[in-house]
């Protein structure tokens, strides 16, 4: 076939006066529906249970963008037989229709942009161009998803006299999708539009923090006409509807995005063998990092300020390819960390709805607590290099300053552990040798970075820094579908890469057919 080659999504230009006019005209009409409540939607049926999950802006505390309901175990429970239930009519449905339905969802979303920017801006804290990018991601999924859809069902013969073999793809059965909120229309659809289109159904579980956004991705699936049980929406406490969908026997697959800790017991959970199960499950799980940028000691140390800057604070460090340990060679170490303070003083702090502020708050008050009492543990550990003030701002919102630690031994847990919030472990490395050892000693392998001018050191960089995506010379967020497929390994998951062309098989059965002619 001639399937027209993938292009990304272009991102929105806030610099042209039409743009910023449409997405403050889109923010007032945000604000104009904060409040709203959102109920379960599950065989086309919309069920309240009055108990919420309410979102809140993290900007200003106490502002309620959303209720969704919660969802009860009764109620996960039938989802998933209602998903098991609508199976087989959409396991039979032509693929290409079904690529067909997710093109419709990318152009109600493109229809969209500028509406489910604004949202996320108010539930999140994104700002404006990293609330549009995450837009443009989901865009770029339903098309990617639909293009290797369509890649995977071109006929694959090997027929010889007398005897005709055929392999092809089959669905895996009822999908569970179980998101985290930092990029809360992306990730989710991104999950979702492959396991859709490999012909599975559907159980969408949003994080409690996005409720929102996520309800605005079920009506794209319903306007595209998605047939009723195909996808289904269920807004929860994760920890009371997730085991219920994980363990339940008609589960066949959980594509699962989010925290370690989450991911290691959902893949304990699905291992077991419940009563009435009949297949193994399949466990997607795309965790955490600890991100390292190595620092040589020729770099352009305005572009490493620059990317490593981006890196570490961009969405507050809330980005699982955030960077949170910047490694730097010894000749360049007091240079590199002075402009390093210099340029993070000068980022500006403030709620994402006005677009002149860098970064915002983080997610809610309890990450807020989590990421304040890492900073307090590594103060007796570490020397603070640099922390911003934001006691104007505390009050209002789940601020948390900007912080730089300096001369970080390798083994602290700043230099160990996942923060997920602006903070950055600045450590000195002897040599190369050095700073690879150090990059590459922790339990994670999600990305990682390398600014210098050498090639021979960026050569060994390629082979030797193990991560699933090395940038160089450049930040270390910001992966594009397809262009840069993205994900981890070690315990940073087990997923192969979203927006990769091994993506979609894990949705898939492959079976082959003989036949003597
Ligand atoms: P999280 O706490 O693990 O939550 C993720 C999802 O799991 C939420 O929907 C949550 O529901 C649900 N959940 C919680 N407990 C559960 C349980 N017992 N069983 C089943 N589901 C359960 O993670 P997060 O705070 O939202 O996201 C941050 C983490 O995600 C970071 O570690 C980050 O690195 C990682 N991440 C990784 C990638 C990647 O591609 N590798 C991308 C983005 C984020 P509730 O919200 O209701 O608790």
């Amino acid at each position: 076939g001639t399937t027209p080659r993938f292009r990304n999504e272009p991102l929105t230009d806030f610099t042209r006066p039409e743009n910023r006019t449409a997405m403050r005209s889109a923010l007032d009409a945000a604000r104009r529906r904060l409040g709203e409540t959102l109920p379960i939607v599950i065989g086309g049926r919309r069920i309240e249970t009055g108990r919420w999950v309410d979102s809140v802006n993290p900007a200003w505390r106490g502002e309620i963008v959303a209720r969704g309901a919660a969802a009860t175990a009764e109620i996960a429970t039938s989802a998933i037989d209602i998903a098991r239930d609508a199976f087989p009519a959409w396991r039979d449905t032509p693929a290409g229709q079904r690529a067909d339905l997710l093109r419709k969802v990318a152009l109600i979303l493109r229809r969209d942009k500028f509406a489910l920017a604004a949202l996320e801006v108010f539930e999140t804290g994104k700002q404006w161009r990293e609330a549009d990018a995450d837009i443009a991601e989901a865009i770029d999924f339903c098309h990617f998803c639909a293009d290797e859809m369509q890649r995977l069902t071109r006929p694959h013969r090997r027929d010889i006299p007398g005897e005709d073999n055929e392999y092809f793809y089959e669905p895996r059965g009822v999908a569970v999708v179980i998101a985290p909120w930092n990029f809360p229309l992306a990730i989710l659809c991104g999950m979702t539009a492959a396991a859709l289109v490999a012909g599975n159904t559907v159980i969408m579980k949003p994080a409690e923090q996005s409720p929102a956004v996520s309800a605005r991705l079920m009506d794209a699936f319903e306007e595209a006409g998605v047939p009723k049980g195909v996808v289904n929406y269920l807004p929860g406490i994760g920890e009371e509807v997730g085991p219920v969908l994980v363990k339940h026997p008609d589960t066949s697959l959980i594509a699962f995005t989010g925290s370690r800790a989450v991911g290691m017991l959902i893949a304990r959970q699905a291992a077991e063998l419940a009563e009435g199960q009949e297949q193994i499950k399949r466990v997607i799980a795309e965790l955490g990092g600890k991100n390292a940028v190595i620092v040589d000691d020729d770099a352009d140390l305005d572009e490493a300020v620059h990317g490593v800057v981006a890196s570490a604070f961009g969405y507050s460090g809330q980005k699982c390819s955030a960077c949170s340990r910047v490694i730097v060679l010894d000749s360049v170490y007091e240079t590199f960390l002075s402009r390093l303070v210099e340029s993070t003083r000068s980022l500006e702090i403030g709620p994402a709805e006005n677009p002149g502020y860098y970064l915002g708050p983080v997610i809610d008050d309890e990450a807020q607590r989590r990421i304040l009492a890492m900073i307090d543990r590594a103060r007796r550990q570490s020397r603070l290099a640099y922390q911003a003030d934001v006691s104007a701002l505390a009050s209002e919102g789940s601020y948390v300053p900007p912080t730089i630690f300096a001369d970080v031994s390798p083994s602290a847990s700043i230099a160990q552990e996942e923060v997920f919030g602006p903070v950055l472990a600045v450590i000195r490395a002897a040599d190369l040798t050095d700073a690879l050892r150090i990059a590459n000693g922790t339990k994670y392998a999600l990305t990682g970075g390398l600014f210098s001018r050498s090639p021979a050191n960026i050569d060994r960089v390629r082979r030797e820094f193990r991560v699933g995506n090395l940038y160089i010379n450049r930040k270390i967020t910001g992966a594009l579908v397809d262009r840069q497929p993205f994900g981890g390994f070690k315990l940073s998951g087990v997923g192969s890469k979203a927006g990769g062309p091994d993506y979609l098989q894990q949705f898939l059965i492959p079976r082959v057919i003989t036949e003597n002619t």
